[in-house]
């Protein structure tokens, strides 16, 4: 007889892969070893929020338990203050968006799959390795998923050469996470000119657009053309340390619409059934974030967790440790010594030196033989994992 559960879960991986690497950790702690862990794994932010955010969230509290000022359910599309907020973001980058064609959300994650659901029965075209949870989504809801395995030799990047000219979903995310490469303006014109000839949608992920320096875009529609065939998913996750606070937005510009579809009515009119937005303390919290004070706080982390970035790259260079990224992302996409498999380099790291990173096979089958390492730690347990890394006794050159 036919289950009554949703088949595609055995498409999945048993674990999701930051559940089991987590799990390995605490394995590592509970196991009493000589030396404590240094974390360079999952890519959660350490810094605290800045002051300006913690007022506005103290205010917006107050404001709630006032009579006059408290508030319900917030109203469909997010508070429109936020969504001003970001579009005077946007317009920092020259970037020009109507408040009304942003919608914010309780971060990247959660849009990633659900705008899937606006798709008609369309392939999902993902680089390999990715950030696995666009992957999972498609998966689940059964859609067919065409990958485009990346290596070394074209520096991570994928490009539309070669591809059939059909309508896709085609997943892009610049700065990318895991192999913290960004993405130059010429290789995103590509995609752009080739979504546009197919007549695919570009989702882009943006989650680390706040790192990228300036050189590469940090948003798709600094690209011509672009708004007509792509969605942008941001988050102040990694931008203003909301990894614990929850929020983030989906853009659906007015030029996608067609004579017969709006995919921005179709995103209101899904938000409106299964999302019930975020609420008035974060998205105070994450408007404050965006004005000066708090974009100097964020400008501060970014510059922090650089500097970890730094000292990794000077500890790779010095052992001759190939490795990719790490300029404009806050990832290190590291090769394994020796031949040595993802996951024996994950372990060998963890249970001889207690070093916590992510392995890159986790990431997609093209990413065996890499790890990632996070820059997402405090000065201190980044300078702790140089330390141990560059007294390797394994041979770490290739
Ligand atoms: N997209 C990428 C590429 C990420 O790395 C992450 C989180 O690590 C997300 C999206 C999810 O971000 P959020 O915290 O906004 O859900």
């Amino acid at each position: 007889m036919a289950s009554i559960w949703n088949p595609h879960f055995n498409a999945l991986s048993g674990e999701y892969l930051f559940v089991a690497s987590a799990k390995e950790a605490k394995a590592y702690r509970e196991s009493n070893p000589k030396l404590p862990l240094v974390s360079l794994g999952i890519g959660d932010v350490t810094r605290p929020l800045p002051q300006v955010i913690v007022d506005a969230i103290q205010k917006a509290a107050l404001e709630m338990g006032a009579p006059a000022t408290f508030r319900g359910y917030p109203p469909d599309g997010g508070y429109p203050f936020l969504r001003e907020a970001i579009a005077r973001y946007y317009r920092s980058l020259g970037i020009r968006l109507s408040p009304d064609e942003i919608f914010i959300s309780d971060g990247a994650k959660s849009d990633l799959g659900g705008l899937l659901e606006l798709f008609g029965d369309v392939p999902l075209l993902l680089p390999d390795p990715t950030y696995p949870v666009l992957r999972d989504a498609a998966l689940l809801a059964g859609r067919e998923v065409w990958y485009l395995p990346l290596t070394a030799e074209d520096g991570w990047v994928p490009t539309p050469e070669g591809l059939p000219m059909r309508p896709y979903i085609i997943y892009l995310c610049s700065p990318n996470n895991p192999t913290g490469v960004a993405y130059t303006k010429s290789q995103l014109a590509a995609w752009v000119r080739y979504a546009r000839e197919s007549g695919s949608i570009i989702l882009y992920d943006a989650a680390y657009g706040a790192f990228a320096s300036g050189a590469v875009p940090a948003s798709i529609y600094q690209m011509r053309g672009s708004e007509r065939c792509a969605i942008e998913i941001g988050s102040f996750s990694k931008m203003a340390g909301f990894t614990g606070m929850r929020c983030g937005w989906s853009i659906l510009p007015k030029a996608l619409d067609s004579k017969d579809c709006s995919p921005r009515a179709l995103w209101a009119r899904r938000q409106g059934s299964r999302f019930n937005g975020v609420g008035y303390v974060i998205s105070r919290a994450a408007e404050a974030a965006l004005s000066p004070q708090g974009r100097m706080g964020s400008a501060q982390a970014i510059h922090y967790y650089g500097e970890n970035l730094a000292a990794l790259r000077a500890c790779l260079d010095a052992k001759g440790i190939p490795y990719f990224g790490g300029k404009d992302a806050p990832y290190l996409w590291v090769k394994t010594p020796h031949g040595m498999s993802s996951q024996e380099a994950f372990r060998y790291l963890l249970w001889e030196h207690g070093i916590l990173v992510t392995p890159g096979s986790g990431f997609g089958k093209a990413g065996e033989g890499y790890l990632r390492l996070s820059a997402f730690a405090s000065h201190e347990d980044t300078a702790e994992a140089v330390k141990r890394l560059e007294s390797l006794s394994y041979p770490m050159s290739t």
